[in-house]
């Protein structure tokens, strides 16, 4: 894959480099900006280099028509200041206002389209729908960079389709992040822990079945546990549960057992009666979870025993938080398991936490980003790069150029 510095002299050049920009807002706030810092040194290289830069990226889910609460006009803002210097903002993402703003740029200067997906063709399922945005992308640029790492899984017109109309190169941030997923992968310093936890239940499963085949032990916590707990044979109340999995799971767990790998679930859980702060919530055994209750947390006890398998290890990867820790009762479980990475971390173990709520999580709870070896701004996309599974986003680079 060619970098930045492979793509030449780019003073005066137009580049258009798709970034994922896909920060939470609160309203226009927003309330997490890890994305935009991830991304801004990227960038800042083009425009120091003396390079036109156009940004796209998405934001949210938006069904291929402009919707004002997914405008990116918040993240120009946030943007500018992480940057220094202003941003323009287009109010579209390829037609008159974006077309004149791309145009009027000086060097060094940097424009941001509005989101990518405000445009059908985008995600579009066919080919030719996607060719023909991608080609309205690519007409606004001379070269193309990929540095949105969140959506290399994706085969989007801005990923994938683009990358096969313009020279093009990998931006810091994508290559950042794929050679620490290579040092995942490939040799990893063992002992070699996987954490899964979050609610993402049924995407998340499907990358155990390749990492029973890598690390050393698999800890599970989150919504997760409950598909094992009820896979073990236990009552798991009105916690959250993929009936269906069940199977799949205890297919794992054999399969863990004769291979083995370690897998480490909760022996406690925190049970409410509701899903809200304020309810009624005990810690009890995982085999006397109440019929009326819900898991939304691991215990103290389990804390300590995932703590403890995590003391030894020498490669982490950590996707999905222990429990609803956005609500105060429970988030202690992801705030031991932060505390058990930071250690660890200090002692030169590499530690990475992938996935958008987990990465949320360990920076509200108060952890500064320095505390952990690598926090990956995709969560989906590092999973099916574990997963072993083709990232079209990183083929097409690989291709070189049309
Ligand atoms: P990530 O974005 O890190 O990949 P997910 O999106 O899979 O993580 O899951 C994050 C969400 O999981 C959080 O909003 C959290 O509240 C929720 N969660 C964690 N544990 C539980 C649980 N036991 N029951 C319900 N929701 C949970
Ligand atoms: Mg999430």
């Amino acid at each position: 894959m060619k970098t930045t510095t492979d793509l030449g002299d780019l003073r005066g050049k137009r580049v258009l480099v798709r970034s994922d920009l896909n920060v939470p807002l609160d309203g226009t706030t927003i309330t997490d900006d890890g994305r935009i810092r991830a991304s801004a040194p990227t960038i800042k290289g083009l425009a120091d280099a003396g390079a036109r830069v156009i940004v796209c990226a998405h934001l949210g889910r938006p069904k291929g028509a402009p919707e004002a609460k997914y405008s990116l006009a918040p993240v120009a803002k946030r943007l500018g200041e992480v940057l220094g210097s202003d941003v323009v903002f287009a109010d579209d993402t390829v037609g008159d206002d974006a077309k004149a703003k791309a145009a009027a740029l000086e060097d060094g200067q940097v424009l941001l389209l509005e989101n990518l997906r405000f445009n059908a063709g985008e995600t579009a399922k066919t080919d030719e729908e996607r060719a023909e945005f991608a080609g309205e992308l690519a007409s606004l640029a001379d070269v193309f960079v990929s540095d949105g790492f969140g959506v290399v899984h994706r085969k989007q017109a801005s990923v994938y389709d683009v990358a096969r109309l313009l020279p093009h190169a990998t931006g810091d941030l994508v290559s950042t992040e794929v050679d620490v997923l290579r040092r995942l992968t490939k040799d990893p310093e063992r002992p070699y822990a996987v954490v899964l936890g979050g609610a993402k239940v049924s995407d998340k499963l499907g990358v155990i079945g390749n990492l029973l085949g890598t690390a050393d032990r698999l800890l599970i916590g989150g919504g997760m546990v409950f598909t094992f707990l009820a896979a073990q044979g236990h009552e798991v109340g009105k916690s959250l549960l993929e009936s269906d999995q069940v199977d799949t799971v205890k297919g794992y767990l054999e399969r863990a057992e004769r291979e083995g790998v370690e897998i480490v679930l909760p022996v406690d859980v925190v049970a409410a009666d509701a899903f809200s702060a304020d309810a009624d919530h005990e810690v009890v055994a995982v085999d006397a979870i109440p019929a009326d209750r819900m898991g939304l947390d691991i215990g103290p006890e389990s804390s300590a025993l995932f703590a403890d398998k995590l003391a030894d290890c020498r490669t982490v990867f950590w996707n999905g938080p222990m429990g609803a820790f956005e609500m105060e009762p429970y988030a202690a479980g992801t705030k031991a398991l932060a505390e058990a990475l930071v250690d660890i971390t200090a002692r030169g173990a590499l530690t990475v936490v992938g996935g958008g709520d987990s990465a949320a999580a360990v920076r509200q709870l108060g952890f500064r980003d320095e505390q952990f070896g690598h926090i990956s701004t995709g969560g989906g996309a590092s999973l099916e790069y574990l997963e072993g599974k083709e990232l079209p986003g990183l083929t097409v680079l690989e291709e070189g150029d049309a």
